[in-house]
């Protein structure tokens, strides 16, 4: 007997937007979220493509010069293919999909295999221009209309889809996608048609990106200065008087840690404290952990511990994984909050007070120093005779331990989770590093210090170090390294603090 056909899942074609991975819709993530596969072109920001559930298919369609393109009728055979099969696909693409990308030739494709699609808009790169580089592309007094138009048409060909006379004609505002190979055509075929070579211009390249570029000039002297300054794409042109707005209107530019590449250097899930204020700032994040936080070696000295939180006096957490790490492995047990009950809580830090608070527990204690001398100072008075469990990672300092056993208190340690080096860094990062196109580097712990100088070694020369503290400062020198600047306090809030300030003051 034949098998019943599958129904067929749906396609949804997706505008991923033109760079930043902010400008993704709200119902562009829905999909991807439910996506099992995934086809993206090269101009999707890889960021974008997290949204995706893990393990979902995610397929690059190729780059221009590099590799293999797959060609349009491929992509489209296997969205049907893999509909068909019943697997929602999201096919996303830069910008809009309907946009210069072809996306009606494949929503085409899919109606006439009668595969269900949906599309979901994207912001196109000309609209990315009229905010990211304050140049809007209408304006009451200057333009009224706007066109947007492919550089890829042929401007000697007769059929062409470009009239390059009603262009001219046009008193508004002109957006070249795709126009930077061919832009002494363009500019002739227009200036040809009579549109004044002094009209202001502007090419805008890797627009809402970290390294966004712009650069004024006049219709007549825009294939002149592509070239000079070797544009490569992914550019837009845009001609008309509301480029001469730019110059007032673009805040991306401005911020201040803009034109800045600063290399995170904390654990993956705890890089966001500072990639996130650091790229609000303008910075180019790029991340490299240098350490990985881990399940311990022994879980069974957690569990035990666990079992017997109820006889300890006080639980001290010295950082943000330790609280994740035994809350998480309690609750995830047969263990709930109420063993906490009768203990006091002390914290070395502020992000550490944060993740208790994420659980809905109070800091009896937390010294106003982020240090574990400060901590161990601020315990000691009332540490004779108290049982303290310091839940800790596999390395770290021992100095509150042995302050609070001086001090009188019976002290038990419990390795919460480990911590190792990373020994191989990220290819664009080694890449960014030994070029020397890195700034800064964030150095928030003495782990960190010793696994990037490990890394990294003489290379991190080039880079200026931002320290967390005059511990991971002192660190720093002890191998052969200064630090930069030290944040004052002593959080990933100040280092973003104390590179904005040495950024400034530049
Ligand atoms: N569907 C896309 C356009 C794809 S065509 C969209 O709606 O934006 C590719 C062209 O788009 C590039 O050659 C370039 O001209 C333009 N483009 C895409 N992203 C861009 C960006 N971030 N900055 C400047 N131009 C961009």
């Amino acid at each position: 007997m034949a098998q019943p056909k599958q129904t067929p899942a749906t396609v949804y074609l997706v505008g991923a937007g033109p760079g930043d991975p902010g400008l993704v819709t709200l119902r562009g993530v829905e999909c991807l979220r439910r996506a099992e596969v995934v086809l993206y072109d090269y101009l999707v920001n890889p960021a974008v493509l997290e949204h995706a559930p893990t393990g979902a298919e995610l397929v690059c369609l190729g780059r221009h010069g590099d590799g293999r393109i797959m060609p349009p009728e491929e992509v489209s055979q296997r969205m049907i293919r893999s509909a068909s099969d019943g697997r929602t696909v999201v096919r996303l693409k830069g910008g809009d999909p309907a946009v210069f990308a072809r996306g009606a030739e494949e929503a085409t494709a899919l109606a006439e295999a009668g595969i269900p699609f949906e599309i979901v808009p994207g912001i196109t790169a000309a609209l990315a221009v009229g905010s990211y580089a304050g140049i809007p592309l209408t304006h009451r007094e200057l333009a009224s209309a706007v066109t947007l138009i492919t550089g890829q048409e042929d401007a000697d060909k007769t059929d062409s889809g470009v009239d390059f006379s009603a262009l001219a004609a046009m008193r508004g505002t002109l957006v070249f996608y795709m126009g930077v190979t061919t832009v002494r055509h363009w500019t002739d075929a227009l200036i040809a048609a009579g549109k004044p070579a002094d009209v202001p211009a502007a090419i805008v390249r890797r627009c809402s990106l970290a390294d966004q570029t712009t650069i004024y000039c006049t219709l007549g002297s825009l294939a002149e200065q592509i070239e000079a300054a070797r544009v490569r794409p992914p550019a837009l042109a845009i001609i008309g008087p509301v480029v001469s707005l730019g110059p007032t209107l673009d805040w991306f530019s401005r911020r201040p840690l803009f034109g800045t590449r600063v290399l995170v250097t904390r654990p993956r899930d705890q890089a966001a404290a500072l990639a996130g204020p650091l790229a609000e700032m303008g910075a180019d994040v790029l991340r490299q952990p240098v350490i990985e936080i881990g399940p311990p070696d022994d879980l069974a000295a957690v569990d035990a511990a666990i079992s017997r939180l109820g006889e300890f006096d006080w639980i001290v957490f010295s950082s943000a994984n330790g609280v994740e790490r035994l809350l998480g492995r309690l609750l995830a047990g047969a263990g709930d909050l109420r063993a906490l009950g009768g203990v006091k809580i002390a914290a070395i830090g502020p992000a550490t007070v944060e993740r208790l608070a994420g659980y809905h527990l109070k800091c009896d204690l937390h010294p106003a120093e982020y240090r574990a001398e400060a901590l161990a100072a601020a315990l000691t008075p009332q540490a004779a005779g108290k049982r303290f469990l310091l839940a800790r990672a596999s390395r770290g300092r021992e100095v509150l331990a042995e302050q609070l056993t001086t001090a009188g208190g019976h002290v038990e340690q419990v390795v919460v989770y480990s911590s190792t080096d990373v020994t191989a860094a990220e290819p664009d990062v080694a890449e960014a590093m030994s070029q020397g196109r890195i700034d800064w580097v964030t150095v928030t712990s003495s782990a960190i210090a010793r696994s990037l100088v490990a890394l990294f070694g003489e290379q991190l020369r080039a880079c200026r170090l931002a320290s967390i503290s005059p511990i991971t400062s002192q660190t720093l020198q002890e191998l052969g390294h200064n630090a930069a600047v030290e944040a004052e306090e002593y959080t990933s809030a100040g280092v973003v603090e104390a590179i904005a300030q040495a950024a400034k003051s530049c």
